[in-house]
């Protein structure tokens, strides 16, 4: 498929989609998961700057459960194969090692370098329209203006098949998954393109 060939593409882009949701989306949806899956006694949020390390701790951005477990907010794209923007991004937590969650939320945020700082992270969030994501493996790499972008790993053994996401998250979804993973989340708009055929 060619850039701009699909015009379910351009229709979701230009016009918009009605969702199952209620609401009418025009472009990409940010899919945000509002914290860790497996905290569900989290404390209510306070502001990312009260952030503590000993305890439990939650925020927008950061989650420290009993000084012992550390989460960090973090963007990992989807890329779409063949359509522009390239990729829808989701919004996920990621769990690090500690030393790695003080360099993370250190400010300045650490400036890119090449090759760029990263640290190891395990994705805590269960993402519907794939088989189990909790606790895929990859690198969070800090961004100086944005939350770290999540970027999961390869197979360890490259004869083990890879993980469903893993593979859409580095070779591309089609835009008939992004649709798939939308309704999974709850977004359902594949009535509105049913007429509308590449
Ligand atoms: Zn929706």
């Amino acid at each position: 498929m060619e850039t701009g060939v699909d015009p379910r593409w351009k229709q979701l882009m230009e016009q918009g989609a009605y969702c199952s949701c209620g609401q009418r989306h025009v472009g990409l949806i940010d899919l945000a998961f509002l914290q860790p899956a497996d905290w569900k006694d989290a404390p209510a949020k306070e502001p990312n700057e009260n952030l503590r390390t000993d305890g439990d701790f939650f925020s927008e951005e950061f989650a420290v459960r009993q000084g012992k477990y550390f989460a960090i907010r973090c963007v990992m794209p989807l890329p779409i194969a063949g359509c522009s923007p390239p990729a829808s991004p989701l919004v996920v937590w990621a769990s690090v090692e500690k030393e790695s969650f003080e360099k993370l939320v250190a400010e300045p945020r650490p400036q890119l370098k090449n090759p760029p700082v990263q640290f190891p992270a395990r994705l805590v969030n269960r993402i519907g329209g794939y088989p189990d994501t909790l606790g895929l493996m990859g690198a969070a790499f800090p961004m100086p203006d944005s939350p770290p972008l999540l970027v999961l790993a390869k197979n360890a053994d490259p004869e083990a098949p890879m993980h469903q996401l893993v593979q859409e998250h580095r070779d591309g979804a089609s835009f008939d998954r992004l649709l798939e993973v939308y309704a999974a989340q709850g977004h359902d708009m594949r009535g509105a393109f049913a007429g509308t055929k590449q």
